[in-house]
């Protein structure tokens, strides 16, 4: 089968188009967030969603036949999992950001004629709408991208999680 002639390590090289989709214009990675709609965290819960089929039925067993009453949890866990494999968002590019309501980036690199604000002559600004957490990474992020470029550091980024 094809599949199984596919080196997993086979790297997939983005174009700065397609990177663009995944990063969005304060840095945050797009590509990696819960909301993403062709992202890890969505592929990976649907992929858990099937492999567990008709799991209801079994955890409540198993609740009983070992004992183990983390089994009863099963239903709060699989709402949270079909929440995940569902992803709604395109991505900061073509949507508004559900989770970062007060942003101000997306509107102002459009203003600005930029890709990413470390490229707008105003960069580092105060006037993002981020909280001071987000704003400390949203600094670090574009003065990484300044000083490797946006497909080097995209690279560097591809494989962490976003959480961490
Ligand atoms: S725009 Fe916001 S909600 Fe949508 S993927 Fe990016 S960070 Fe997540
Ligand atoms: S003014 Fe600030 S938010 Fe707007 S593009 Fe420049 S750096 Fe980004």
């Amino acid at each position: 089968m094809l599949k199984n002639l596919i080196s997993p390590k086979l790297k997939i090289y983005m174009n700065y188009e397609q990177i663009k989709k995944r990063i969005a214009p304060c840095g945050m990675y797009c590509g990696k967030c819960f909301s993403f709609n062709t992202g890890d965290i969505g592929e990976y819960a649907s992929k858990l969603q099937k492999a567990l089929g008709e799991f209801d039925i079994y955890a409540k067993r198993f609740s009983e036949l070992i004992d183990e009453p983390k089994f009863l949890k099963y239903p709060e866990f699989k709402e949270m999992l079909n929440y995940f494999a569902t992803p709604q968002c395109k991505g900061c590019r073509e949507e508004k950001c559900k989770l970062f309501k007060d942003c101000k980036v997306r509107g102002c690199t459009e203003k600005m004629n930029v890709d990413f604000c470390f490229e707008c002559r105003d960069f580092q600004c105060n006037d993002t709408g981020f909280d001071e957490h987000l704003q400390k990474r949203y600094v670090r992020i574009n003065e990484r991208m300044q000083e490797i470029g946006v497909e080097k550091y995209y690279e560097e980024i591809k494989d962490k999680p976003r959480y961490q």
